[in-house]
């Protein structure tokens, strides 16, 4: 799910800061600055 650019940041997905996260794969995404601000606006 890139847009194809190098993915320099990882988006947290699940937006809860209850959940102990043990850096699980499927919480993040790897976004390039330009889908990373537009994820992180949204
Ligand atoms: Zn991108």
């Amino acid at each position: 799910m890139t847009c194809g650019d190098l993915a320099q940041f990882s988006h947290r997905k699940i937006a809860s800061e209850s959940l102990v996260l043990l850096g699980e794969v499927d919480e993040y995404e790897p976004l390039c600055r330009k889908c990373y601000t537009k994820a992180v606006e949204e």
